[in-house]
Formats: C-alpha cells, structure tokens, sequence
C-alpha cells in the first residue's frame, strides 16, 4: 500500500455521528453546530416533569422500534413521513419488517391498546424519546430528533383539548417564552370524516380547474390526499391555496360547537390564538381540533409544537374505538429558540470546587465533601491524573472555569487545624470553616 492509500484509508476508518444525527454535549464541550447544550436539555426535561405532574400527566416509554404496519396503518399511507421519511429495515434474524418510530403516537396507542389500558378509563400520558426520519437536515430538522409527546386516552370533549393548550403555553411560561410574543399559537377545526369528505369533493374540483398551476407533488395529491396541498410549502402554489374552499365552510353544527367550546376556553383564559383555516398537519389520522406553536425566529422551521385530536386512531390500529388528543413538541427546535432568545437559564454549575494541593491527605477531604453534598451543596471535586492534582495556579484555574461560587481550599495547615478555608471566587473575604460541623456553614455556599 503506498503512503497516500494509507492516509486516505485512516481518514475513511474515522468514525463520526451519522448525517443528520447530532451529539447533545456538556456546555463545557466546544460545539461546532449550532445546537442546545445538554444544561438547556436538562432544564427543559426538569420544567417538563413539573408541568405534566401540575396537570396529572403519567409518563411512559414505548420502544424506539415498532413493526412498519404500525406507522403505515397509523398514518395513512400516502403522507411525507410514510412515503419518504421512514428509517425502515428488515430484521436479518427473522425477517421481520421494521421501522425506528418516526413519531409516537402510534405506539403509545399500539402499547395501550395491547395492555388494554383504556379498559378502566381514560388516561393522560407523556413520553420524551428520540424519533427519526430522513429528511434534508438543516437547522432545525434533523434525521435523528426528539420530542416531548404528551397524549390523553379516551376523553372526548373538547375540555381536554384545551387543556392540551393550555399546558403547551404553561411551559412555554416555566421555560421564560411569551406565548404571543416567542410563539403563537394558530389553530383550526378538521371537521369529522363526511365533513372532510364533501371538502374534498370541492377541493378535487377546484385544484382539478387549475391543474396547469399544480407542482409535482400536489399532481399527485391531488386524487390520493387533495387536503395534504394546503400543507405545501411551494411559494408559488401559495396564491391557488389561498382561494382553495375552506374546510372550516362545511363543518356541521357539533364540530363548529365543538370548536367555539375550546375557543371559548383560551378566550376565557386570555390565551391570544390566530384561526389559520390552511392548517391541516402532517398525519391523516387528525379530525376536529388541531393546534400548532409557531415561532418566526428559526426561519421556515417554524413549527415547535404541534396537535390535535386523532378520535378514529385507536380504533384503526385495532383497540376498541375511544376518542383522543395529544400533541408532539420538537426539543431541539424549541431549545434552538431558547438560546436565540438568550433567555435565562437556572444555573446548574457546581456551587464549590474543592482545591486539593498536591500531599493533601484524600479521606478527610472527600468524606466531608460527601457531607456537604448530602447536604445539598454541589460539590465539584479537583482530581488529578497519575501525577498527582497539579498546582495550586492550574487548579484554580479550573475552579473558575466550572463556574463555581466557592473555592473550598484543603491546605495541609488549615486540615491540621481542622479547618477549611472557603474562598468566594466573585470577590468577598476567604473565611475557615470547621470540618468537625458542616451543618453550621454548609448552607452558606448555596
Ligand atoms: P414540519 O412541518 O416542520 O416538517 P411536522 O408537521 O412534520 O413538522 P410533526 O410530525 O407534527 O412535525 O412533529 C411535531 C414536532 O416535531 C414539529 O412541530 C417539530 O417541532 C418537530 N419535528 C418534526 N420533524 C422534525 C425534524 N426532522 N427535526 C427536528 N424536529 C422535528
Ligand atoms: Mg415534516
């Protein structure tokens, strides 16, 4: 092999993420894309748990890999995600058909149908989980992605739905966003099938007069799935859309009651929304209510949170029938909006850092460490490698750099005495503190 060869082999040996699959990193890890840190994630995840216990949510998990059945039944055959975004694969052991989720509803209701969950009730639940599907990755759309899902079982009334709302926009409130301001809120009726039926029949008609201004996509839409067209993104379809007939035009009186009742809810509350008569939403397993968050910050991948009541679904995937509305929240974008807006984030940096100088006797240090930890103090210990800690300069450097209020300095006169020197790193005066009674001083450093 000459020289060359071997470069060209090394660099092809190099092993790197898959395209479109990120790393969420450690702040402290210098990131080369523009993505959240895992300090933004865990924030979000902590105000997550706290919203949904606020509103009696349970959490599950679903595995991350279903039968393709399941999404193709789920989500109607001829929609963007089944026809071209699905990570399918044949098991080699058995041949099996499979496919990493691309969404997770349809297995949240795969899980309750086979556990016959509903069976003693109706059930609000979330999941937080990677999905994946292969699309042209870019800012804001990834081929690996999470979500925050959050899904209600067997409930009806469009109560539900506006809860649903409502719990979107106190998360946005834990997370610092103005909902109005950071994200809006656009909503729409879908109607029930022999409503959406009659649409269609308009729709076909008037797209069928005007097939000349039709790009591929909507060509072939147009007999398969004609109410997908006013989901296009083509700005030169956007004119024909817009005088498309409305679904909201042939909604009978319980779907429009069904509507004004959530809309009489987010007026209740103040909650300021747009009607948007083209939102139609990616699955054709939506009817009645749907909902999505937009924001103008993270330009076209605009949508954050998107939603709507699914009522025919657990009854096509084979569970007795039960109403339903859930909603599915991107992360990534979400977080990518938070770092745009530079909102404050909880700091999560350790409140001391423990300076060790090189000879420093380990056990007395590190026991009471564990003391002020349990304590509630975060601790963050100075370590060294095979060489010992390194000077007292470097680990002082590190100290400041972990962001740590506090430098708890273990120097042999001070531990002889029974003592530590605690010294603020953001100016005030270095004072002991007696290791024999953390208790007395352990709250200082918070
Ligand atoms: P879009 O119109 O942007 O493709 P969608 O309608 O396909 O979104 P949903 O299936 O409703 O999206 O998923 C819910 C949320 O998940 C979206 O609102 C978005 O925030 C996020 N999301 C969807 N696809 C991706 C992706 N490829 N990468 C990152 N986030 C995504
Ligand atoms: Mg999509």
């Amino acid at each position: 092999m000459t020289i060359e060869n071997n470069t060209a082999a090394k660099k092809a040996e190099k092993l790197v993420a898959v395209k479109g699959m990120n790393d969420i990193l450690p702040p402290s890890v210098p990131r080369t894309e523009k993505l959240p840190d895992s300090a933004l994630w865990q924030w979000f995840e902590t105000s997550v748990r706290q919203v949904m216990a606020s509103y009696g949510y349970q959490y599950l998990l679903t595995p991350i890999v279903e039968p393709t059945a399941l999404f193709v039944r789920g989500l109607g055959e001829v929609t963007d995600i089944v026809e071209k975004e699905m990570y399918s694969f044949t098991d080699s052991m058995n041949g099996d058909k499979l496919t990493l989720r691309p969404e997770a509803t349809a297995g949240i209701v795969r899980a309750m149908n086979e556990h016959n969950a509903l069976y003693n009730g109706p059930l609000r639940l979330w999941t937080i989980g990677a999905m994946f599907r292969h699309e042209r990755p870019q800012k804001g759309r990834y081929r690996q992605f999470h979500q925050l899902d959050v899904e209600a079982l067997g409930y009806a009334g469009p109560d539900v739905d506006a809860e649903m709302i409502l719990m979107a926009r106190s998360l946005w409130r834990a997370l610092g966003l103005v909902e109005g301001q950071h994200v809006r809120l656009e909503i729409n009726s879908l109607g029930q099938p022999e409503e959406r039926k009659q649409h269609r029949d308009a729709l076909v008609a008037y797209f069928g007069q005007h097939q000349e201004q039709l790009d591929e996509d909507s060509q072939r839409r147009l007999h398969t799935n004609p109410l997908r067209i006013l989901d296009s993104k083509n700005p030169a379809m956007q004119a024909l859309i817009e005088g498309a007939p409305r679904l909201m035009d042939f909604l009978g009186e319980a779907s429009r009651a069904h509507f004004d009742a959530v809309r009489a809810v987010l007026d209740a509350v103040g909650l300021e929304y747009r009607v948007n008569t083209r939102l139609v939403r990616g699955m054709d397993y939506y009817n009645l209510t749907v909902f999505e968050w937009v924001t103008d910050q993270l330009g076209s991948q605009g949508t954050v949170c998107g939603g709507g009541r699914y009522d025919g679904l657990i009854g096509q995937l084979g569970g007795k029938p039960a109403p339903a509305v859930g909603f599915g929240l991107g992360i990534e974008r979400l977080l990518l909006l938070l770092q745009e807006l530079k909102l404050p984030v909880p700091d999560a940096a350790p409140h001391a850092y423990a300076v060790v100088p090189p000879g420093t006797p380990l056990p007395p240090v590190m026991a009471l460490l564990e003391q002020l930890r349990a304590a509630g103090v975060r601790v963050q210990q100075h370590a060294g490698g095979a060489d010992g800690p390194g000077s007292f300069k470097s680990q002082f450097k590190k100290a400041d750099a972990s962001g740590a209020r506090f430098a708890l300095i273990f120097g042999g006169d001070e531990l002889a005495q029974g003592q530590v020197s605690v010294k603020p790193l953001r100016g005030g005066e270095q004072v002991l503190r007696p290791l024999a009674d953390v208790s007395s001083w352990a709250t200082s450093l918070l």
